[in-house]
């Protein structure tokens, strides 16, 4: 099983209230492959300039992941983005885009890229993902993300794009932007209905929800006192849901599959954004990630205390009935 990754590889310069970097490697696919090779093989595919240093290619090679699809332009620069948080981390804007490289690439996939059973359209021009979505014919369950630029400028593209995934992941404000609905779960059941059969909404330091025709699952993050910089912390989500399907392709839309990797994702994520860009997740460790999904169990956990609860008086009912429902407590 393999699992194959469209998207940004960049260069990120980020200002949170707790410092800044000026340049350091970040990228949709950047952070998806370093949380996805916890779970299998990973080709990432996309364009980087000259500008790009060898360390950097090391990182994006981190757990086996394979960077033979990553093409270095001559004469090319680097994906550039420049963002800056509010004082509560959950707030973010964007100061500047460079797509560089990215403005004229055409994606053409080695064997191995186009066999995985497994495929993620990380963020990038919709049009991109959709030529990599072309050219994997084989892919078994296909995700993808995507953010409101894109909704902006290519909504008729992205929308082709989701007719042709199994799976979207996005922030839960996108998804009520792209479909115009102000609730998350009927935007998610609107979404279904254009094709996908798995929608998840991201909700920041809030968590995650997951949709389906059958299931609706929610999700904390979890819980951490010093968030320094939440960069790529979708990303690092989407790697690790998605790198948890993938070792379950023969049954990704079960119930069971999809709630555990919405554990994994947010395990992992929690870890992204305990340093800057990708300096954490690079060096976690598999007994790290287990930790976490034990202590999200005991979070989401509790026992029922059966008790009866007063019960109310429908209009025109007889008040002399109510001494009956006196609240009484069975614990
Ligand atoms: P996240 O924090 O998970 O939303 O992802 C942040 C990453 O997305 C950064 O590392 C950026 O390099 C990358 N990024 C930001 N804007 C775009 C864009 N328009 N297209 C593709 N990737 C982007």
């Amino acid at each position: 099983m393999a699992v194959t990754v469209v998207g940004s590889i960049a260069y990120d310069a980020v200002t949170t209230p707790f410092g800044e970097r000026e340049r350091m490697l970040g990228g949709a696919a950047t952070h998806f492959a370093l949380a996805a090779s916890f779970f299998d093989t990973v080709h990432v595919v996309g364009p980087v300039g000259e500008d790009f240093a060898d360390e950097d290619v090391a990182i994006l090679a981190t757990r086996g992941t394979d960077v033979t699809d990553v093409e270095r332009v001559p004469g090319g620069r680097t994906f550039f983005w420049k963002g800056e948080y509010g004082w509560d981390l959950n707030t973010r804007e964007t100061i500047d885009t460079q797509l560089n490289v990215f403005e004229r690439f055409q994606p053409k996939l080695s064997e191995a890229s186009k066999a995985a059973e497994v495929l993620f359209l990380a963020n990038i021009q919709p049009e991109l993902q959709l030529e990599v979505r072309e050219q994997c014919t084989g892919a078994r369950f296909v995700a993808m993300d995507s953010m409101n630029l894109w909704i902006d400028i290519a909504r008729d593209a992205l929308v082709k794009v989701i007719e042709r995934v199994d799976c979207v992941v996005l922030n839960d404000a996108e998804l009520r932007q792209l479909t115009d609905r102000p609730n998350v779960l009927t935007a998610a059941r609107e979404i279904i209905s254009w094709g996908p059969s798995v929608v998840v909404a991201k909700q920041g330091g809030y968590g995650a929800a997951l949709v389906t025709a059958e299931d609706f699952f929610n999700i904390p993050a979890y819980p951490i006192e010093s968030v320094v910089d939440p960069t790529g912390a979708g990303d690092t989500f989407a790697g690790g849901f998605v790198g948890y399907v993938a070792r379950h392709v023969d049954r990704a839309t079960d119930r069971r599959v999809l709630r555990n990797a919405m554990a994994y994702g947010t395990a992992i994520a929690s870890y992204n954004v305990e340093e800057f860009g990708t300096e954490r997740v690079v060096r976690l460790q598999p007994d790290e990630i287990y930790a976490r999904i034990e202590e999200l169990r005991e979070l989401t956990h509790f026992e029922p205390v059966p008790l009866e609860l007063a019960a109310g008086f429908a209009v025109g009912r007889d008040a002399s009935q109510g001494d009956a429902s006196q609240p009484r407590d069975n614990l």
